[in-house]
């Protein structure tokens, strides 16, 4: 059971990720070009998109993309917070 308690602790730790890497948008379009951007924080090889997805937190709209190295193949996932001006 300790052992499952740990493992379990390090997955969802390393699900959330931390909120350095979250950014503000003020489009959802701007997901693809940031997502783009971004170098595999391991080998800094180029990340690919797999998918991104709307979630609200409280009151805060967020989008989430989730990532793939090409290279190690090291999965990411980066925050996005859509500004006020994306939501009218
Ligand atoms: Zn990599």
């Amino acid at each position: 059971m300790p052992y499952k308690t740990a493992q379990t602790a390090q997955l969802a730790a390393h699900h959330l990720e931390p909120e350095s890497s979250e950014y503000a948008i003020n489009s959802p379009a701007q997901v693809d070009v940031i997502a783009g951007t971004l170098p595999c924080p391991l080998c800094t090889g180029t990340l690919r998109l797999v998918e991104h997805a709307a979630t609200t937190v409280g009151s805060v709209r967020l989008r989430v993309a989730r990532l793939v190295c090409t290279a190690c193949r090291a999965p990411r996932a980066v925050w996005f917070r859509l500004g006020e001006s994306a939501l009218h």
